[in-house]
């Protein structure tokens, strides 16, 4: 056994003190870090000084072997602490393009270039402040408690999770060369919820997440003259409409599936029919069945409209991004959730599945190893409840990316102690060697899809 007593003892006696004899871990730090990060959030991938700002926490901690740079502004910190499982924990830290409005002292008034050379104001609107304080609070705890557990722990900082590229340019710039392979890799995320309520769950989590540009050529003429062209506008109408048929009509009524046509653009001019037309879509699915199918939909009916309306070039299709879902390992599972029970007791729930998508899994696939995905709630319990009252939790809890979107504090030790509590679940566990996980994503081949490693914005 790599770990002596339980997980939850022994974060609870690293942030209690358990005796004179036992050092505590001082987590003081972390309210004022949140806020520093919190105040001036970085875009994906220009996180310079927030790669900085964690490369100088980690100096503290003078037994883990540091690398940044990786993949831009990628880092991972490794203790070896002898014989054992080697168990990686991820957090991602860029912020969004957003104008905060929440109001707080701390609040973002950071601006930032954009990649199209615009500068707009940036927030920490999906919590990603939140989720590197509490790495760097759980490598405190695993770094104080260091004579309870043997094995390896690497704690990975990943940049550009919003644009979903981070974990690619980590892996392609040799990650998996650069820290010793993983056992297991464990992430977690927080969201709208009674703050502090841990929420886990077996299976699929988050959707898989499929990004498509679509161009259609008709041919160009004088307004006035309709006949003389092949208008692309009608025909981009005709196929917005019939491509809602495929989650409709296509799809098991208890699947799961979103296609979105998000962006529409044809024409610059009223008297001018143009020549082309384009438009993007976004398409989420937790099974890659129905998502391979769902792709062959979008293809066939897009042709076929095409054909209907006299085009004579076919249709272009650019696949942009290309995301898994996140499907949790039911064996990390069983091994991690009974200690969350043990140390959150009623706040440990069942996580629901969650729409949105996760570039985490590139890591875990990378390595081929299995993992683990669990979202903690962040919002101050008495507006939950009195949201949830008057039946309006949707209208009145900011959800991620929202403008209004702010952790409570309050739920910053629970984030932090959920990560170091799984942690040592799994340093506490035998992992086979070589047991691979039972996830149709790691092998996925996309489909034979021609795919660019510059992801279109898909979390
Ligand atoms: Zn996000
Ligand atoms: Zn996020």
């Amino acid at each position: 056994m790599s770990v002596s007593g339980s997980p939850s003892q022994i974060v609870q006696s690293a942030v209690n003190g358990a005796g004179q004899d036992a050092p505590a871990a001082d987590l003081s730090w972390q309210l004022d870090l949140y806020k520093d990060l919190h105040r001036r959030p970085e875009l994906s991938g220009a996180e310079r000084e927030t790669a900085a700002r964690i490369t100088a926490e980690l100096a503290r901690f003078s037994d883990w072997e540091v690398t940044t740079g990786i993949g831009g502004y990628g880092i991972t910190a490794v203790l070896r602490n002898g014989e054992g499982p080697t168990v990686l924990y991820r957090a991602d830290f860029d912020g969004l393009p957003v104008t905060e409005a929440t109001g707080v002292p701390y609040a973002s008034t950071h601006s930032q270039l954009n990649a199209d050379g615009q500068q707009v104001m940036t927030m920490h609107a999906c919590g990603h402040d939140a989720h590197t304080v509490s790495a760097l609070g759980a490598l405190e705890i695993l770094d104080t408690t260091r004579a309870d557990w043997s094995g390896t722990v690497i704690i990975l900082f990943q940049p550009a999770e919003e644009i979903a590229i981070g974990a690619h340019g980590m892996v392609t710039d040799g990650l998996c060369d650069l820290v010793p392979r993983p056992d297991v890799c464990l992430d977690q995320h927080v969201l709208p919820g009674p703050a502090g309520t841990v929420y886990c769950s077996p299976g699929p989590m988050t959707t898989s997440s499929t990004t498509i540009e679509i161009t259609l050529f008709g041919r160009g003429a004088h307004a006035s003259m309709p006949h003389r062209g092949v208008d692309p506008v009608v025909l981009t109408a005709a196929v917005v409409m019939k491509l809602q048929t495929i989650v409709s009509r296509e799809l098991p009524p208890n699947e799961f599936g979103v296609v979105t046509v998000a962006s529409i653009e044809a024409g610059k001019a009223s008297n001018v029919i143009p020549d082309s037309a384009k438009i993007a879509l976004s398409c989420r699915f937790y099974s890659e069945r129905w998502r391979l199918k769902a792709v062959e939909s979008i293809k066939r009916i897009v042709r076929a409209e095409a054909v209907a309306a006299g085009c004579e070039r076919e249709p272009e299709f650019r696949f942009l991004g290309l995301l898994a879902a996140t499907d949790n390992d039911d064996g990390v599972f069983a091994v991690v959730r009974p200690h969350f029970d043990e140390h959150f007791g009623a706040d440990s729930q069942d996580m629901e599945p969650w729409t949105a998508s996760e570039d985490f899994p590139v890591i875990p696939n990378a390595f081929g190893c299995p993992y683990l995905f669990w979202t903690v709630g962040i919002t101050p319990r008495r507006q939950w409840a009195r949201a949830e009252a008057a039946g309006r939790l949707d209208i009145d809890i900011p959800s991620n990316h929202n403008p209004g979107f702010l952790p409570d504090p309050a739920s910053l030790p629970v984030t932090t102690e959920s990560a170091a509590v799984a942690v040592l679940a799994c340093l506490a566990h035998q992992w086979l060697p070589g047991e691979l996980p039972d996830d149709e994503w790691a092998t996925a081949d996309w489909a034979g899809e021609p795919t660019q490693s510059a992801a279109a914005a898909t979390d």
